[in-house]
């Protein structure tokens, strides 16, 4: 692996400038120098801030694929920001991705934010755990949700990533609990009438 994890606080100090900017964070909390967030105004290079703590991807003190995607997930603020950042044409509906590669559905893109297989495959296992399952999402991504009218499958999941990100929507944990509560109600009522 030939990436590294930057930030421009000092180390020892947090990290506050990386707190603050729309890049994706690895679990040490810097930014990686090939996920960095286009709108970002510390880290991509055109802007020529110093960085003050570097360190290879590979060599992170805090390295771990599920620990990485769980970082991403806390709130949904870095899934948005790299949606935001897809092309309207690499989008596309039906199926998870092209059979060449270059377009795909949520999932597609939510895979490829992961920047390999390993993270990848837990940033999608940890969305459906965290927030919404594919059969959540996909009826959204194609358009047969009448909730979410936008024209565009990324505007459609963007309107919809918002939403849980505020609790407008619910997530797959608020679901389960909802369904819990409703399975001990309809167990307590057998169980009046049994005695
Ligand atoms: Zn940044
Ligand atoms: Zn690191």
């Amino acid at each position: 692996m030939s990436s590294y994890h930057l930030g421009r606080s000092w180390p020892g100090h947090g990290t506050p400038v990386e707190d603050n900017c729309p890049c994706p964070k690895m679990p040490c909390g810097l930014v990686e120098d090939t996920n960095l967030h286009p709108d970002c105004d510390q880290h991509p290079f055109q802007h020529a801030k110093t960085m003050r703590s570097m360190h290879p991807a590979d060599q992170c003190p805090e390295i771990s694929d599920s620990g990485w995607a769980d970082l991403q997930l806390r709130k949904l603020d870095p899934v948005i920001a790299y949606m935001e950042a897809t092309d309207e044409d690499a989008w596309r509906v039906d199926t998870v991705r092209s059979a060449d590669g270059t377009t795909n559905c949520f999932f597609g893109h939510l895979f490829n934010m992961g920047g390999n297989d390993a993270r990848g495959n837990e940033l999608w296992n940890g969305f459906e755990n965290l927030w919404a399952s594919t059969y959540m999402i996909y009826p959204i991504n194609d358009g047969t949700d009448s909730r979410y009218p936008q024209p565009t499958p990324k505007q459609r999941i963007l309107a919809y990533l918002r939403d849980l990100n505020t609790g407008a929507a619910k997530a797959v944990p608020q679901l389960m609990e909802e369904e819990f509560a409703y399975h001990l109600a309809q167990e307590k009522e057998m169980g009046a009438r049994t005695i």
